[in-house]
């Protein structure tokens, strides 16, 4: 394709008209659409409606397990044969302990998850409290919850007491909904999406990639989600976990994720994009480049694996330009983490390390006689 291509791309995403269907699934499957030249044209994008700000999100995980759903990417579902250490709602303490931490640490949206099919209306009570006291406390940081499904009521409750955004992916396509999930449908998600614009609450929701979905299934979630006009979009890069009863994942590649990305960026053109779990699983060393679509990540893993330290994630940020949408600087978020680890000194605080005698490279003689 030449650059007149790429440029037409960028140009129409910006004006908000509706690329067209063959065009989108090139995207994810043309060899002749470069990446680079196709991530310069979601750059085009990003940088249009969303800068050079990346926003950072953090996860907690109020609860751990205990579901009734049988979702066949999450451990946590009864289905899972996956070892995760369960445990009840965590206390209050620990909810406030943990909104505190994400704020110190530079995020500017606390996420809390509760894990099931939905909230009993004593647990929205509960969650709506929550909610109040971490607004008042702290009024910048962004409050979202994902809570399963919810009705016209319950979700009003929850904007009443604060809530900014509520989170619920719609995880796959409509087609592909049954083969991942049989114990509620794609329309429930769909279903709560709308209660919650109802209720006014800003949307959070997007996709899991890598279950079994085609190229066809990415772009009609994409569709869908534009048609929501849904306001953030994550984009988990499936990770498979021992025991889910998904199993591995499949067709991922880091330049399929990058293409993915590029996909949500051009025909979400507003929306926050967030380069979402698993993202160093399956973009590995081409994780950065994700920032040239996306413009929000995770910081300090997901729901039930391992991420990214913070000070990687940080560095990452600032090595390739970009800034971060927070009350703290991300060179004072690095600075604070530089001095965490001159707590447990490794002789490299705050400077590329000096080599030492055990780092270098064995003088082997030549071969030849
Ligand atoms: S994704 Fe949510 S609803 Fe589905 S099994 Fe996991 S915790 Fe339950």
């Amino acid at each position: 394709m030449d650059q007149s291509f790429y440029n037409q791309l960028a140009r129409q995403s910006i004006s908000l008209e509706t690329l067209p269907r063959p065009t989108v699934l090139d995207i994810l499957t043309s060899r002749d659409i470069e990446l680079l030249a196709l991530l310069n044209a979601a750059y085009q994008v990003r940088k249009e409606f969303r800068g050079k700000e990346v926003s950072l999100h953090i996860l907690n995980n109020a609860q751990n397990g205990h579901c009734s759903e049988n979702c066949g990417y999450c451990a946590q579902a009864r289905t899972s044969r996956a070892d995760i250490e369960q445990y009840p709602l965590k206390s209050d303490a620990e909810i406030f302990a943990e909104a505190k931490n994400a704020h110190e640490k530079g995020a500017d949206c606390y996420c809390m998850v509760f894990a099931g099919r939905g909230p009993s209306a004593t647990r929205v009570v509960h969650i709506a409290r929550l909610i109040r006291q971490i607004k008042e406390q702290y009024p910048s940081l962004e409050v979202c919850v994902s809570a399963g499904l919810l009705d016209d009521g319950k979700a009003a409750m929850l904007k009443e007491a604060g809530l900014d955004r509520l989170n619920h992916n719609l995880n796959t396509s409509q087609r592909n909904y049954p083969h991942v999930c049989t114990t509620h449908s794609y329309e429930d998600r769909l279903n709560t999406l709308t209660s919650a614009r109802r209720a006014q609450i800003r949307l959070c929701s997007g996709m899991i990639v890598g279950i079994g979905e085609t190229p066809r299934d990415i772009l009609e979630v994409a569709y869908a989600l534009r048609e929501l006009a849904v306001e953030s979009i994550p984009v988990n890069f499936y990770i498979p976990i021992e025991g889910n009863a998904l199993g591995p994942a499949a067709g991922l590649s880091p330049e399929y994720c990058l293409r993915i990305l590029c996909l949500f960026r051009l025909l979400n053109p507003k929306a926050e994009i967030r380069a979402a779990a698993g993202r160093e699983l399956h973009l590995r060393s081409l994780q950065v480049m994700a920032l040239y679509a996306a413009d929000s990540l995770f910081l300090d893993g997901y729901l039930n694996t391992k991420g990214d330290d913070r000070r990687r994630t940080l560095q990452m940020i600032q090595d390739a330009g970009f800034t971060i949408s927070s009350d703290h600087p991300v060179e004072e978020l690095l600075g604070k983490e530089e001095k965490a680890r001159e707590a447990f000194p490794d002789g490299s605080v705050g400077q590329v390390p000096m080599k030492k005698l055990k780092d270098l490279r064995l003088f082997m003689p030549s071969a030849t006689p």
